[in-house]
């Protein structure tokens, strides 16, 4: 490979292939010997000196005429003789051509091997096995660090450099190719460096063979292939990890699918757009659908829904499903829901938001037929109904007797017995309190209260309860005062139902205001709705409580402890009255300083309800 440290001009990456063959061209001419290039011209001109000479020998010592016989065949002879000359010096001319063409090829083919020799990023090794010798190419030195000091060209050096965990798996693949079990030979394994570490290599390579099949030599190139080990080793750890967390979620799918197969309630899940991604049987079986059917239509689309007590379809946002969507809030709620065939069921609503590391992707809607436990609620408010009503006239009749024995009619009653009487009318008005109370919240749960609009003057309806409450307020020396627009028209409401919102309001500012408070009433309106408002200087409504409200038997701490009687029932009763006629109630409230409730009524009346039973 000498040719390749002296022509190392050449040796540059992409040299263009006419350059090489130019320079090639030169290169061949210098090396050959000048004897080789001078020898034809040499030769010629010896025959012609020949042939010269001949003729004037001839001539002048035979004193022969110019072209008698003898100089004819004299000179026949020498043409012969100089054509013999001639045709050796053809036969020359075209083997030096020949030979010059063979260099010049053999030049270019050296040439060009040493450029993929530099050029290539392929270390090159060839083992002549006949000397037992190997030759390192300049990368390969440079692969392994030893461009500096040459790698010895001893096999058996090689052979030490190798990992010694890879060294049997070399050998095996070198035996397998020089046994001519395979067409190439091809070994994957570790290559020491000049700085100790090992390098991943792939070597791979051809042997020559004689006739007689012996292994002349074995030539090939080494490439790094450390990254793609690392790629490797890295894309291995990958793939076990995706295959453990793969597993891990194929046995919380079979969980999941499990769960979702055991529970009773319904279970949708849907993508963000509401489509549906998971259905459990549970729900197919409630909405009467076939599962795989469901599967990606909008969930609007597979549950119809009605508003629980209203028997009209939910706007699409007021959906639990959409709230969440939208809101990414969690829902609970009773609706009506629809079966595919058009049975209708009440049912508990749960609709609950599901993130992706804060970012909404969907939501769970979970839901139960309640219609069992509709049924036991209905039930029992018909027993507390029934009962309440039949204690209606017992009470009655001892608030009857306690009246009579109070006013001595009968006899005259001591001291003593005058306080006992006492306690036991009150008592009595508390019971009948109660139980109306009662009565009402179970009229109101069973929809059974009947709504008997006539014109009705708010106004008169609450001064005549400011007056039964004259009494309490004279106790508690409250400062009441009250104002009324006087532009506010007689509207068509049930006095009985409007009375029930004064009374509660009223009684309740009194109830909850210490000795000497603050209760002030307004009536105003606007355009469409007459506005009562009923403030208070009292305990007010711990914020922690305040959702509570309207719920049934709901009291506050802060308020049993300044009145210990109540049931609870009063607020339910008011929110069920005002929002049954067309209106709203709702309140602002500070712990220690007071609370305001305000009510809104339609200026257009309440809606006639008929059939049913009063409220009392
Ligand atoms: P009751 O008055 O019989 O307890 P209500 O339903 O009328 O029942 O009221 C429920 C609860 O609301 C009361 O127990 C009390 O805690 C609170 N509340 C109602 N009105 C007021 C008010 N004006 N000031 C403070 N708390 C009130």
């Amino acid at each position: 490979m000498e040719p390749l440290e002296k022509n190392i001009n050449l040796t540059r990456i992409g040299a263009p292939k006419n350059a090489i063959l130019e320079r090639a061209e030169e290169v061949a001419d210098s090396q050959l010997p000048i004897q080789w290039k001078i020898f034809p011209y040499a030769v010629f001109l010896l025959l012609l000196s020949g042939l010269f000479s001949s003729w004037k020998f001839i001539t002048s010592s035979y004193n022969i005429n110019a072209f008698s016989l003898s100089t004819i065949i004299i000179l026949s002879l020498c043409l012969l003789f100089s054509v013999a000359i001639l045709i050796l010096l053809v036969v020359f001319v075209r083997s030096y051509v020949s030979v010059l063409k063979t260099t010049k090829t053999m030049f270019f083919q050296d040439q060009m091997f040493s450029l993929i020799l530099e050029g290539g990023k392929d270390a090159i090794w060839d083992w002549d096995m006949e000397k037992n010798k190997i030759y390192f190419s300049p990368q390969w030195n440079d692969m392994f660090g030893y461009r500096k000091t040459g790698m010895s060209d001893n096999p058996s050096d090689w052979l030490a450099i190798i990992h010694p965990d890879d060294v049997a798996s070399f050998q095996q693949d070198l035996t397998i190719h020089l046994e001519k079990r395979n067409s190439a030979f091809h070994s994957e394994h570790r290559v020491r460096t000049v700085s100790g570490d090992y390098k991943w290599v792939v070597d791979r390579g051809h042997a020559v063979w004689n006739k007689s099949g012996k292994v002349l030599r074995l030539a090939g190139a080494t490439s790094d292939i450390s990254n793609v080990k690392e790629v490797e080793a890295v894309l291995q750890g990958k793939t076990e990890e995706l295959e453990r967390a793969n597993e891990v979620v194929k046995q919380e799918k079979v969980k999941y699918e499990a769960l979702l197969t055991s529970i009773g309630d319904g279970m949708i899940a849907v993508n963000q757009d509401g489509q549906i991604m998971v259905m459990n049987p549970q729900a197919g079986k409630m909405l009467g659908r076939n599962v795989s059917w469901a599967l990606g239509k909008f969930i609007t689309e597979v549950i119809s829904l009605e508003q629980n007590d209203k028997e009209e379809p939910l706007a699409l946002g007021d959906r639990p499903v959409m709230k969440t969507l939208v809101q990414g809030i969690r829902i609970e709620t009773v609706s009506y829901l629809f079966s595919a065939d058009g049975t209708k069921f009440p049912a508990s609503v749960t609709s609950a938001p599901i993130f992706l590391e804060e970012r909404l992707i969907g939501a769970i809607v979970v839901f139960r037929d309640i219609t069992h436990e509709k049924e036991v609620d209905k039930s029992k408010t018909e027993f507390v109904s029934l009962a309440s009503h039949q204690l209606r006239t017992p009470l009655s009749a001892i608030r009857w007797y306690s009246e009579m024995l109070n006013t001595e009619k009968l006899g005259p009653l001591n001291e003593q017995q005058k306080s006992y009487m006492q306690e036991i009318y009150d008592s009595n008005r508390h019971m009948i309190e109660l139980v109306n109370s009662l009565l009402n919240v179970s009229r109101i749960d069973l929809g059974t209260f009947a709504v008997e609009p006539v014109p009705t003057s708010f106004r008169d309806i609450a001064e005549s309860v400011l007056k039964e409450l004259v009494v309490k307020i004279q106790e508690s020396e409250m400062h009441v005062t009250a104002s009324y627009d006087d532009t506010i028209p007689k509207v068509n409401a049930d006095p009985k139902l409007v009375r029930i919102i004064f009374q509660n309001l009223l009684s309740n500012a009194i109830k909850y205001t210490k000795k000497g408070g603050q209760v002030s009433l307004s009536l105003t309106k606007d355009d469409m709705n007459i506005f009562i408002k009923v403030s208070d200087s009292g305990v007010g409504i711990p914020v922690a409580v305040q959702d509570k409200m309207f719920t049934k038997l709901f009291r506050a701490d802060n308020a049993r402890i300044v009145e210990s009687e109540g049931t609870g029932l009063g607020l339910y009763i008011v929110k069920a009255v005002v929002e049954k006629g067309g209106g709203k109630v709702w309140f602002d409230s500070v712990e220690n300083k007071g609370t305001t409730f305000y009510v809104t009524m339609p200026l257009s009346g309440m809606k006639q309800v008929s059939g049913a039973k009063d409220l009392a």
